[in-house]
């Protein structure tokens, strides 16, 4: 909004604002503002369904459940890695691997207990008791969906209406076509404790190896003799969600360092991860899995010599920025973790809580500071006019914080809502990160339907 000068007399105000939603309705914004939301669009793309043949024998199933599924084929029959979110995605994928899927399936591997890669395994097996793998952590893992939808908001935008629904961040639906479910779920039959398991199943040699990181008991599948691996979801083409928003605890960083470490050393030549387009060319993989690996390096290592220096989370959230060469890199674009969430994670996890301001050990409440700060602007009109016209020019984060005080003190009022709902959709909008704009858009929603 830097082209549009902010009007002084109040008068303008009206019409600055009608100017403003014509512009975000027809296109006519700033150049730019909107860039997060058409990337994120463009990031749709390596969710298109398709089946890849990543490397003789070897196909991804991509696109067609919420993650990928991946068929190798051995002397006599298959081996399946993962089995996406249900029975009628697996159903889907079976079709679409057609002949390529040669029978009996002999065994499937789980890389991790996430129910999109676990919940279409009946129908891979389709009766032919194969065997199951996974790590042995996995059958005392807990389930990952989160603790609840705070707010009424929802990181995977499950009950977005199309229209304002773009992708899950991973996929590029989220249970919004097809539930997940452990309806198609079958519990491991061959697990493995500590680093790493070797097999040959059906002619094919296989080594399952630890890589803990998005989950503790995950692992990834590394074919020595086709040079592919098949990652799971330590790597994916987004920066890592070391700290989602959707009410887990944040991920190990170091423990994900060194699962990228172990698969940089087996110098792959083809990568299929858990969600996304297949990686091909040792000189490609390298520089991915090495650019993935140093960017959570980078993070860990400037959050924790922030901490070492008495610096505050806040401090830290305006130092920490990727490098250049890793900002640019397309398999760290934040559109699903996020560099702030990792540095707050991350302190969080190593030092606690607490910030280290005194004003912080016992802070007001939300509702004693609401009637403060209510007092300090002049009433409740004054903050809603103040609020107003953070919103008319462009300043929307400062407009939901400031009507926060009046809706902690009264959650049902209709103006500070109003003013709300259309501050988290402008910032929504203008996001790149999936796992906001759908929090955003949900509650949003959510409030609307408190008016
Ligand atoms: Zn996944």
């Amino acid at each position: 909004m830097k082209s549009i000068r902010r009007p002084r007399k109040k008068i303008l105000m009206g019409v600055l604002m009608m100017a403003m939603m014509a512009a975000s309705t027809t296109g006519l914004a700033q150049a730019g503002e909107f860039e997060g939301r058409e990337k994120l669009k463009a990031h749709s793309q390596e969710f298109r369904a398709r089946v890849d043949e990543v490397t003789e024998g070897v196909y991804a199933a991509i696109g067609y459940s919420a993650s990928n599924v991946t068929l190798i084929q051995g002397d006599t029959g298959s081996i399946i890695v993962d089995t996406s979110a249900n029975p009628a995605d697996a159903q889907a994928i079976v079709a679409a691997f057609g002949d390529r899927l040669v029978r009996p399936v002999y065994a499937i591997i789980y890389t991790h207990n996430h129910p999109d890669h676990t919940g279409g395994a009946t129908v891979f097996a389709a009766g032919e008791k194969p065997d199951i793998y996974s790590h042995k952590l996995m059958i005392t893992a807990e389930p990952h969906t989160g603790r609840g939808r705070r707010d009424g908001g929802d990181a995977f935008g499950t009950a977005l209406p199309d229209a304002q629904f773009i992708n899950a961040g991973t996929q590029l639906e989220y249970g919004r076509l097809t539930a997940h479910t452990r309806e198609g779920f079958l519990t491991p039959t061959n697990t493995f404790d500590g680093q790493e398991d070797t097999l040959t199943i059906d002619g094919v040699r296989i080594q399952l190896i630890f890589t803990p990181g998005e989950a503790d008991e995950h692992i990834s599948v590394w074919l020595p003799d086709r040079k592919t691996l098949i990652a799971g979801d330590v790597f994916l083409k987004t920066f890592p969600n070391i700290a989602p928003l959707r009410g887990l605890p944040t991920r190990p960083a170091e423990k994900w360092i060194a699962s990228l470490d172990k698969l940089i050393a087996l110098k792959p030549e083809h990568v299929v991860p858990g969600h996304m387009g297949v990686l091909n060319g040792a000189v490609n993989i390298n520089d991915a899995l090495t650019a993935y690996r140093d960017g959570i390096q980078f993070v860990l290592d400037r959050t924790m010599e922030g901490i070492r220096a008495g610096r505050t989370p806040d401090e830290l959230l305006q130092q920490i920025k990727l490098p250049q060469r890793l900002a640019e890199h397309p398999y760290l674009q934040e559109f699903y973790g996020t560099v702030p969430w990792a540095v707050r994670g991350i302190y969080a996890q190593k030092a606690g809580w607490f910030d280290g301001n005194p004003t912080h050990i016992f802070p007001m409440t939300d509702q004693e500071r609401g009637k403060r700060m209510l007092q300090l602007a002049g009433g409740k009109d004054r903050l809603l006019a103040s609020a107003r016209a953070s919103l008319a020019s462009g300043d929307f984060q400062w407009a939901a914080e400031q009507v926060d005080n009046i809706l902690a003190l009264e959650p049902h009022n209709r103006d500070a809502l109003e003013i709300k709902i259309k501050a988290l959709r402008e910032l929504g909008e203008r996001q790149m990160n999936a796992t906001a704009r759908n929090y955003y858009l949900t509650v949003a929603m959510t409030l609307e339907k408190q008016l």
